[in-house]
């Protein structure tokens, strides 16, 4: 029999003696209560962006759907396999949570592979071409983009992607009703795996901006500046 990996044996472990003990007692309400999370994250499989470690949240708090490139499909109820989709009404019509976030990050292998679909080892093999597919229009017209360099044409691909799945959660009748009347907010967010940066999506004009560095900087403009005696 194959043994379980050692490494996430020893993660258990520490699980358990640590976040568990000190948390018990919120896994036990939310074990009773239900789960009752504010926000619903679109995330990329990634093992370096994960929603939990970037926001720091706890048990409870995010609803977490990931897939490759975090996308989000258009509404197709046409009786095929919808795992995102699924999970979108689930959050929104069950949970009824507050927020969708959709998360891309920096040196996405996804946007990579949409950038350049022959690109070993991501061929189109039996789903991420297909999958990918959704981004063929925007990947076409930034690929041809020759004034970019490749990098640029992956962060913008990056970028380009979360409004398309932000446009196409909304051809969701539900999240669309919702959002119409105010009880539900769609946001974008762009996570800089190098530097940790989290860049965040205006909701007007579509741009990324860093609020964490601006929090910083206007609170440290703000500090009194140190009497001189
Ligand atoms: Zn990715």
């Amino acid at each position: 029999m194959q043994q379980f990996p050692e490494r996430l044996l020893n993660g258990y472990r520490n699980f358990m003696s640590g976040r568990y003990a000190d948390e018990r007692e919120r896994y036990q309400s939310l074990a009773e209560g239900g789960q009752r999370p504010h926000t619903l994250v679109i995330a990329c499989c990634d093992s370096r962006s994960a929603p939990e470690t970037i926001f720091d949240c706890g048990p409870g708090e995010l609803f977490v759907v990931r897939n490759v490139a975090n996308m989000v499909p258009p509404y197709e109820p046409d009786g095929q396999y919808h795992a995102t989709s699924a999970a979108i009404e689930f959050a929104v019509q069950a949970l009824k949570i507050a927020n969708i976030v959709v998360m891309g990050h920096g040196r996405c292998g996804g946007i990579q592979a949409a950038l350049d679909p022959d690109m070993e080892p991501l061929s189109p093999g039996d789903f991420i071409g297909k999958w990918m597919g959704l981004l063929r229009p925007a990947a076409g017209q930034i690929q041809s983009n020759n004034l970019m360099t490749q990098g640029e044409r992956q962060t913008a691909l990056e970028r380009v992607s979360i409004r398309n799945s932000i446009g196409n959660l909304r051809t969701f009748p539900y999240v669309r009703a919702l959002e119409e009347q105010g009880k539900i907010a769609l946001h974008g967010a762009w996570f800089d795996i190098s530097t940790g940066e989290l860049w965040v999506m205006d909701g007007k004009t579509g741009d990324f901006a860093r609020p964490s560095r601006q929090a910083a900087e206007v609170a440290a403009e703000s500090e009194p500046e140190p009497a001189d005696d």
